[in-house]
Order: C-alpha cells, then sequence, then structure tokens
C-alpha cells in the first residue's frame, strides 16, 4: 500500500485502532475504486487516499461480503489496513462512531472560537440581470435601508468572534447596492473591525471606481462571478434589460478585478443546452485570463437540473470536460471543486448556526440563502426572536436512512439530504462520479494542513 494522499493527523488520531480481535470487515466509511491500472481507496473520515497492491484490493474487496478474523489479516501483513480503520469489526458502528466523532470535532471548534466568524450579508435583492434560471424569480426586491446597516455593524460588533472575520455580499446582484456596502465597511473600520470579504456577482457592474472601493474599502480578496458559457448563451440567459451589459463586459470586469489583486473564482451554471458550448467558452476565457494566477473556475450544474433524473448525465459530462482540459495548458484555469476528503463538521450555513449567519436586507436572519421563507428566526435588532424555530434549525437535522449506510456520510454530513433543497434522489451517483475524478486527478499540494483545515466548509457548496 502507498500513501497518496495523507490523511488529517487529528482525525487519525481519534479513529486508528491499536489492536482488532475477532471478526472484521470493510468499514463503511471506505471507496474503493480500481480504473484498469491503478487500484484506490478512500477514507471518507481522515480523507486519506491509498494505492492498492492487487493482493490488498482483493482482499477489502471481499471483506464488504464477508468475514476474516483480525489474526488472519494480520498475518497476512495487512494490519496497517486495520490500524487506520479501513477493516473494522464486525461490531463497529458507523452510525454511532461518526456521531461520537463529530460531536468531539465541534466541542474542539467551539473550544477554539466563540461568536460568528462569518456573516453573509445581503444589501439587496434586486438585480440588473433577468436569469430565468433565479431563485430570486418572484419576491419583491428589496434593498437594505442605511437605518437598518447601522444596525448590521451594531450586530456584527456585538456578535462577532475575536480577530479578523469574513463578510460575505450576496444578492440579488449585491453591487447593485455599493453604497450601503461601502456604508456598512467604512463603519466598521472607524470601530476598528477588522475583516476581509468576498462577493457573489455576476460582475456586470464592476467600474474602475468600483473596484479601488472594493479593494480599500470593502477589503475584498474573493469575487465569485457567475456565468453561463458561451457569448450567446451567456447573452441569452443573463437577459439584460440593458443592453450595454453583456459578456465582452462582464469578461473585462473579470480581468479588472484580477488586475488589482481580488482571486477571482467564475462559477459557470451548465444545463443541457449550454454545455455544448463550454469548450468554446473554455477557449476563450483561457484566451483571456490564461496568464493570470488569481482568476480560476469551476462548472456546476443549473439548481434546477438537480432535480432531474437526467443529473448524473450532466454530471459525467462535466467532469468529461474537466478531462478533456486535464494536462493541457487549460488546466491550469480549472477550480473543479470536488471537496478536498475527509470529515465536515458542517455542509454549509444550515449547520453552521454557531459561527455564521446570513443577514437578509431587511436585517432578519435565515440560515439557507435558497430557503428564506419559514427560516427567519431572528432579526439584527432584537437577535433571536423565534426561540423554537431556532432550536429546530440548529438542532433539526436527521440522519437520513440512505445517508447512514453511505460511505460518503462524513463529507455529505446529515445536512445534504435531510433540508437541503438543492439535494436529489441520485446524489450517491454524483458522489462517485466526483470520487472517481478527485482519485484520478490526486493533486498533493491541494492537502491542507489541520491548521488550515478544521474541517468547517468555508464555501456554500449550494
Ligand atoms: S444574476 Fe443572479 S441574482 Fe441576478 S437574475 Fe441572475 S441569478 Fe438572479
Ligand atoms: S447525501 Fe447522498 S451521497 Fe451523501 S451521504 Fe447521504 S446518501 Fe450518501
Ligand atoms: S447548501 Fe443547501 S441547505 Fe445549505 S445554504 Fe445552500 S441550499 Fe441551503
Amino acid at each position: 500500500m502507498m500513501i497518496l494522499r495523507p490523511g488529517m493527523a487529528n482525525l487519525e488520531k481519534v479513529i486508528s485502532k491499536k489492536h482488532v480481535e475477532g471478526m472484521c470487515r470493510l468499514s463503511g466509511f471506505v471507496f474503493l475504486h480500481d480504473n484498469g491500472k491503478k487500484r484506490f481507496a478512500k477514507h471518507t473520515i481522515t480523507g486519506e487516499v491509498i494505492e492498492l497492491t492487487q493482493k490488498e484490493y482483493d482482499l477489502l474487496l471481499s471483506l464488504k461480503d464477508s468475514l476474516q478474523p483480525a489474526d488472519k489479516i494480520c498475518s497476512m501483513g495487512f494490519d496497517v489496513l486495520l490500524n487506520k480503520r479501513y477493516i473494522v469489526s464486525e461490531n463497529y458502528v458507523e452510525k454511532d462512531h461518526y456521531n461520537d466523532i463529530l460531536a468531539i470535532l465541534r466541542i474542539m471548534r467551539t473550544g477554539k472560537n466563540r461568536g460568528f466568524s462569518k456573516y453573509t450579508i445581503l444589501p439587496t435583492t434586486a438585480c440588473n440581470a433577468r436569469c430565468a434560471y433565479c431563485f430570486e424569480y418572484g419576491f419583491v426586491p428589496e434593498t437594505m435601508t442605511y437605518e437598518t446597516a447601522d444596525r448590521v455593524v451594531d450586530y456584527i460588533i456585538k456578535t462577532k468572534t475575536d480577530g479578523k472575520i469574513r463578510l460575505e455580499w450576496f444578492g440579488g446582484e449585491p453591487t447593485v447596492a455599493s453604497d450601503i456596502i461601502s456604508y456598512i465597511c467604512n463603519r466598521l473600520t472607524s470601530k476598528g473591525v477588522e475583516f476581509a470579504s468576498a462577493i457573489v456577482t455576476n460582475g456586470s457592474l464592476i467600474s474602475a471606481e468600483m473596484v479601488e472601493e472594493a479593494v480599500n474599502v470593502w477589503h475584498l480578496n474573493k469575487a465569485q462571478v457567475s456565468v453561463d458559457g458561451k457569448r450567446a448563451d451567456y447573452e441569452l440567459r443573463k437577459a439584460y434589460p440593458d443592453k450595454r451589459f453583456t459578456y465582452d463586459v462582464v469578461m473585462d470586469n473579470i480581468a479588472r478585478l484580477a488586475d488589482s489583486g481580488v482571486r477571482v473564482v467564475m462559477r459557470c451554471n451548465l444545463d443541457r443546452s449550454n454545455i455544448s458550448g463550454a469548450e468554446e467558452f473554455f477557449d476563450d476565457a483561457y484566451e483571456r485570463f490564461g496568464k493570470y494566477e488569481n482568476v480560476r473556475m469551476y462548472l456546476a450544474p443549473l439548481h434546477q437540473e438537480m432535480k432531474l433524473d437526467s443529473i448524473t448525465t450532466l454530471h459525467q459530462s462535466i467532469m468529461d470536460l474537466y478531462d478533456l482540459v486535464a494536462g493541457t495548458p487549460k488546466d491550469k484555469l480549472i477550480d473543479a471543486r470536488i471537496p478536498r476528503g475527509g470529515m465536515r463538521y458542517n455542509y454549509c450555513f444550515y449547520d453552521a448556526m454557531d459561527s455564521a449567519v446570513i443577514i437578509m436586507p431587511d436585517g432578519s436572519f435565515t440560515n439557507c440563502e435558497n430557503l428564506p421563507a419559514g427560516h427567519n428566526w431572528g432579526n439584527v435588532v432584537d437577535g433571536v426572536t423565534d426561540k423554537e424555530l431556532y432550536e429546530k434549525l440548529r438542532k433539526g437535522v436527521y440522519l437520513d436512512d440512505k445517508c447512514s449506510k453511505c460511505c460518503f456520510l462524513p463529507e455529505c454530513t446529515a445536512t445534504r439530504k435531510s433540508v437541503c433543497p438543492v439535494t436529489n434522489d441520485w446524489c450517491y451517483e454524483c458522489k462517485v462520479i466526483d470520487t472517481v475524478y478527485e482519485l484520478e486527478h490526486l493533486k498533493i499540494s491541494d492537502v491542507k494542513t489541520d491548521d488550515e483545515d478544521d474541517g468547517q466548509n468555508e464555501d456554500d457548496p449550494c
């Protein structure tokens, strides 16, 4: 066996077992993959990836459906697979063990920090584009008032964790209310609050003056710009009523942001009809941004596609597109967004209520930007106003039966299946496609140290 990617040291310490007795089987937290040339095993608790010999692979495969005594496995020289919990005692209960480790992780993290470290703020739900797929479609647009912005600042000062915090500007199109962003940032700075910010934007309104403001006042270090593939697909989908906002304008604005040192990640939304133009988009993006070290892109299925049984085909097509550029100069643009393996203690904002909050334009809180209705449990003036709902949302994530038997549970957490509106019945099949891609394109440089990765999902996967 050869370690291709080491696991998280803290989690290895928690799960390793010096001595195992009795009959044993394959752990339910192991994903096996044979591509005809190499054989891989991934432990989804620690994130470790190993390359197996044929003998080791055959043993693990056989232990999926049958038992073997621990002493026989040791006498064959495979004790390390027992110590690292690829092979476990027949009485090992994955679900219980998972819950115990999760509790330890959460205690370790709460001990480190108190208060919120991340605030996602929607200065407006208005937008200058008209995407047919917009989740805001049908909502009456609302923009934050200066009075509410003052309350947001007070709330942040009252509830923030020690040290630097992260602000994320989301909408609608947050730059439609760039004055509110500047107002909040200026007030935080005047109160001595240290922060860095990120923005999720369509990029169309980013002028030279705004970039200067963004860098110096918002302390912007990351922008996620949503795009829709090649020029014709982009312009059709964004459907800006003001025709001055074109594909070229947005691409130029991306360069403008990158030139000022902001890291730009393009999220290219794909569905069954624009995926055929994705290659043309790759070519253009590479021509424009190939020279930049701070521009990357990833491909994501549109939310509406997630509920269709064609999602696995779309998902596979996305991986095939990544494959197409793998090993070519264009590869440097790709940030495939396959999360680094290993256990997470949260999936997104929904189950990170102790460390992050989403603030709507009226100052109310939610913990899922795609489920604003019925998820408002408080506001910046009164704090928690609906204790019952707050507790229900905080503790209400249940472990789905399918997840409790799935090797990907430590990576998905219970949240993905039990509450996320963007999940689907093909989550396992999509996870397999992602994981096979991950194993076959492992970059050791992607590995984070324990200090850099405390198990919290920093980016919202939705
Ligand atoms: S750019 Fe974003 S917020 Fe604006 S209409 Fe499109 S999806 Fe909605
Ligand atoms: S959400 Fe799907 S892939 Fe993830 S653990 Fe549950 S069943 Fe498995
Ligand atoms: S990942 Fe799902 S549950 Fe979490 S914020 Fe996004 S849509 Fe909501």
